[in-house]
């Protein structure tokens, strides 16, 4: 068995070596936490987007998008709190010069300290067998109780610092901890300070007056300052939706793990305007409807699971994380918000442009109130190949492969062609299949290296049917078909490959189901 760390360097250099995801920059020895997708990659990223549009804006008559500028006016974060909130606590080492979040330093020690007392439970499991109640030992296990001591004051000393804004208390309790730096060993650490996660520049040339602009921070801002402009010009009634793809930008104080925290990265958000109330249930509604549209992709239903916020943000009055199992644990992949009135209230103050919705069947305006869903889809590509990721013995020749068991819908490349040699009018058999599939798949032809090696390459980046033409195709008009996943190969008609396809990757089946 590998260890967890390795499989996640394993997947990234995967990434690398088939064309998913390069670092930026690459020849300048990159840029922290900035990635580019590569032939493959982009693929990929462009079916999740797909699947996550048309399942919010086909299936829902009520839901429709838009797509607007990154730059928005500078009152547009005033309003929305990221000026004065949307900061993270940073401290530094002072020997390694290093920088981290205080809060996650924390974190990782009280994670550090569950992993402790879960290594004792599972060793008296072990010991007792059967007759091991877990219960019991946590109560009575003196070095389980210390443990758990430690958790339960730190934590709440940690929750109070944070609705406190007390950064003197944060750094108490990192000293108190005693938490050294990973790198330098040292417990050495300069006072606490706010940082700001925006990215600003100027708007307008230099000479005019300086103007700070933002690089926004989330996609939703964009939909509230144009809720006005859609609901009158779609028509809208509550309750409706707006959805939108989009880049953001957080200056993020420790970028680490590979695309799961970027500087840069891609949200898919959707705003859904309610009657105030309501609101409840439209918020458990999006929480099951979105988990639903996470698990219609066959990644194993048991690596999804909920966490619902105790601490909420200043905007929201209930909030749930939907986690995926990741290589490093259970980790957000997305979040529901429930933001009430505050960003259309917000905006309303700031603004001086009255804000509201005329319910007809109430005869009176209000504000709407707003629950969100907000998916990172870098973050659901992470989730995607490092699922995908399988290092595998065949059976028959012991050969090792390396498969993407990417969900067929996803696949970057749905059909790969291959002609069994190059000569005798295959090459030329084999791209007439091609021309008439390639309107509805992806389709990829490689002619070079045997069929086992164009096999394999097509394993490692996960496209689910490979066929072969030969000189019995010449003849009889059928070719070999090997499915990915279980390697098993069938002579099928030429003219049935579009049915047996569609079948298997077609976007559209799923969305019936969802
Ligand atoms: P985290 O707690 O991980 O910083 P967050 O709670 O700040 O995330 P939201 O503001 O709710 O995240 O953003 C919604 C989604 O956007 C997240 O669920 C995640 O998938 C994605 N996301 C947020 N920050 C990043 C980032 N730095 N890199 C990649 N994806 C991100």
């Amino acid at each position: 068995m590998i260890s967890q760390e390795d499989l996640f360097k394993k997947i990234i250099a995967h990434s690398k070596e088939y064309g998913f995801i390069f670092q930026s920059s690459e020849i300048y020895d990159g840029l922290s936490a900035v990635y580019d997708y590569g032939q493959n990659g982009v693929e990929l990223k462009n079916n999740i987007r797909k699947y996550w549009w048309d399942a919010m804006t086909r299936l829902n008559e009520n839901i429709v998008g838009i797509d607007a500028a990154i730059f928005m006016h500078p009152k547009t974060w005033e309003a929305s709190g990221h000026v004065s909130a949307f900061n993270d606590p940073l401290i530094d080492n002072k020997d390694s010069k290093k920088r981290y979040r205080a809060d996650v330093l924390i974190e990782e020690y009280l994670e550090k300290i569950e992993g402790k007392i879960q290594k004792e439970i599972d060793k008296a499991a072990n010991r007792f067998g059967d007759a091991f109640n877990e219960k019991q030992f946590r109560e009575t296990n003196q070095r389980v109780l210390t443990n758990q001591q430690k958790i339960d004051e730190t934590k709440a000393r940690f929750i109070k610092a944070l609705e406190d804004n007390d950064l003197a208390e944060l750094k108490k309790i990192i000293e108190d901890a005693e938490i050294a730096c990973p790198i330098s060993g040292s417990k050495d650490w300069t006072d606490v300070r706010q940082f700001n996660l925006m990215f600003s520049t100027q708007l307008g040339s230099i000479s005019e007056e300086a103007n700070t602009i933002y690089l926004r921070p989330e996609t939703a801002q964009g939909i509230f300052v144009n809720y006005l402009n859609v609901q009158k010009t779609g028509r809208m009634k509550i309750p409706f939706g707006i959805a939108q793809v989009g880049k953001a930008f957080r200056n993020e104080i420790v970028a680490r793990q590979f695309i799961f925290r970027m500087r840069e990265f891609e949200q898919m958000e959707m705003q859904f305007f309610v009657k105030p109330g309501t609101e409840m249930e439209w918020y458990n509604y999006w929480k099951e409807k979105r988990l639903k549209w996470h698990k219609s992709l066959g990644m194993g239903n048991e690596k999804y699971r909920f966490h619902d916020h105790d601490k909420l943000a200043h905007y929201a009055n209930a909030a749930a994380d939907i986690e995926f199992l990741f290589p490093m644990g259970f980790r957000e992949v997305e979040g529901i918000h429930s933001r009430t009135d505050f960003d259309l209230g917000n905006h309303e103050k700031v603004s001086g442009k009255k804000i509201q919705y005329f319910d007809t069947e109430e005869n009176k305006n209000y504000t709407p109130y707003v629950v969100e869903t907000s998916i990172g889809l870098d973050r659901m590509f992470l989730s995607v190949v490092s699922n995908a990721y399988n290092e595998e013995t065949v059976e028959n020749t012991g050969d090792q492969r390396i498969v993407m068991k990417i969900p067929p819908v996803l696949a970057p490349v749905k059909l790969a062609v291959f002609p069994l040699t190059k000569k005798d009018g295959l090459p030329e058999k084999a791209r007439e299949i091609m021309d008439t599939l390639k309107f509805d798949f992806n389709c990829q032809y490689e002619e070079k290296d045997t069929i086992g090696r164009r096999y394999r390459r097509q394993d490692a980046i996960g496209t689910p049917f490979c066929i072969t033409v030969d000189h019995q195709t010449l003849d009889d008009n059928t070719v070999t078909i090997r499915y990915r996943d279980t390697m098993e190969q069938e002579r099928v008609a030429i003219d049935k490959l579009g049915s047996i396809m569609e079948e298997k990757v077609s976007m559209k089946k799923l969305l019936k189901e969802l």
